[in-house]
C-alpha cells in the first residue's frame, strides 16, 4: 500500500476519486431521509438444520430501496451509516422489524423459531439509552429473548471494552443468543471463545467456497467445528452454494447451514410462502465428492 501511495503521490486526487466521493456524499444525504421515508426493507435467509433440513432460523439482512438507484446493498450504506451515527436509528428499526416477524413465524411455523440480526460495533459504543429501544422491541412484541440471535464480529470483541462485555451479559440475562459472524476472517483469537459466552460460530463463506476441491479449507472447517463443539458452541456454515459443500459440512457434523443452495435472502412474504411450502429444505444427500 505504501508503494502505491508513493507512486501516486503527485496526483492522488483524480477525477474518478472525486466522483466516488461525490457519490458517497449523495448517498449520505439520501440516507438521512431513508428511515422517515420508509425506504428500508429486511430480507430473510433461511438457516437450515443440516440434520433434518428444517428451517429453524432466518438471518435478517437489510436492503435500501432507493427511489433512483433501486435496491442498495448493505455493504454500500452500512459503513456510511456507521460513520455518521445513523446506524443507531437504523439498527433500532431492524430490531423492531425482526421482532415483529419472529413473533409471527413462531406462531405459524415453528415455536422455537429465531431471527438473527447483525449488529455493528457502533451500536455497542452508543450510550445505554440509545440501545434500549432495540430491547423494547422484544417486550412490545411480547417475546422471549430466545427469539433473537445477535450477530457480532470478532473485531468487536477485540476492542475489549467494558461496555461490550457488559452488553453481552445483558443479552445473556435476557436470553438473547450471540453468534460470532464471519469467523476466521478477522483478527481471530481463540481466547475470545473462552472469554465471551458465544452460542454460535458462523464459519465465513470464504472457507466454504473451496471445500470440495480438497484444499486446506477442508481441514480448517473440520478444526473449527471440532473446536466449537468441544466448547459447547454450535456451528453455522455460511455461503453454502453447492450440493457437495452441503454434503461435506453435514458429514463433518456442522449444525446449521445457510446459502444460495438452500435459498437466497427473500422478502418476508416470500420467506413465509417458503416456510408454508417447504418447512424443511432437505435435498437428497449423496456422498460428497472431494477431488
Ligand atoms: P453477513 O452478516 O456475513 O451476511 C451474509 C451475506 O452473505 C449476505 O450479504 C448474504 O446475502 C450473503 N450470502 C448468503 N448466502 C450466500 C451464498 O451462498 N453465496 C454468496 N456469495 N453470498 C451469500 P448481504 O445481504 O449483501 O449483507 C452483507 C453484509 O452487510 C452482512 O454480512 C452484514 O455484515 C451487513 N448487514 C446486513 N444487514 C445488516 C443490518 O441490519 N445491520 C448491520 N449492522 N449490518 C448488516
Ligand atoms: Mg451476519
Ligand atoms: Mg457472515
Ligand atoms: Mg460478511
Amino acid at each position: 500500500a505504501a508503494k502505491r501511495q508513493g507512486r501516486n503521490r503527485f496526483h492522488y486526487y483524480t477525477p474518478a476519486m472525486q466522483e466516488v466521493s461525490n457519490a458517497r456524499m449523495r448517498l449520505t444525504n439520501d440516507l438521512y431521509s431513508a428511515l422517515a421515508n420508509d425506504q428500508f426493507i429486511l430480507h430473510y435467509q433461511p438457516i437450515v438444520d443440516l440434520e433434518t433440513g428444517l428451517i429453524q432460523k432466518a438471518e435478517a439482512l437489510i436492503r435500501w430501496q432507493h427511489p433512483q438507484r433501486g435496491l442498495v446493498s448493505p455493504s454500500d450504506f452500512i459503513p456510511i451509516a456507521e460513520d455518521t451515527g445513523q446506524i443507531i436509528g437504523i439498527g433500532n428499526w431492524v430490531c423492531r422489524q425482526a421482532a415483529a416477524q419472529v413473533a409471527r413465524w413462531r406462531a405459524i411455523h415453528y415455536p422455537a423459531f429465531q431471527v438473527s440480526v447483525n449488529m455493528s460495533p457502533a451500536q455497542f459504543r452508543a450510550n445505554a439509552d440509545s440501545r434500549v429501544p432495540c430491547f423494547n422491541a422484544l417486550a412490545e412484541a411480547d417475546l422471549p429473548g430466545q427469539s433473537i440471535v445477535v450477530e457480532i464480529t470478532e473485531n468487536l470483541l477485540m476492542e475489549a471494552r467494558e461496555e461490550i462485555s457488559s452488553q453481552l451479559l445483558v443479552f445473556r440475562d435476557m436470553g438473547i443468543q450471540v453468534a460470532l459472524d464471519d469467523f476466521g476472517t478477522g483478527y481471530s483469537s481463540l481466547s475470545y471463545l473462552k472469554k465471551f459466552d458465544i452460542d454460535y460460530l458462523k464459519i465465513d463463506q470464504s472457507f466454504v467456497r473451496n471445500l470440495a476441491s480438497g484444499a486446506s479449507d477442508l481441514a480448517l472447517c473440520e478444526a473449527m467445528i471440532g473446536m466449537a463443539h468441544k466448547l459447547g458452541i454450535q456451528v453455522i456454515a455460511e455461503g453454502i452454494e453447492t450440493q457437495d459443500q452441503y454434503a461435506i459440512l453435514k458429514k463433518m457434523g456442522c449444525d446449521y447451514g445457510q446459502g444460495y443452495f438452500f435459498s437466497k435472502p427473500l422478502p418476508a412474504d416470500r420467506f413465509e410462502a417458503l416456510l408454508a411450502k417447504h418447512p424443511a429444505l432437505c435435498p437428497a444427500v449423496s456422498e460428497p465428492t472431494i477431488s
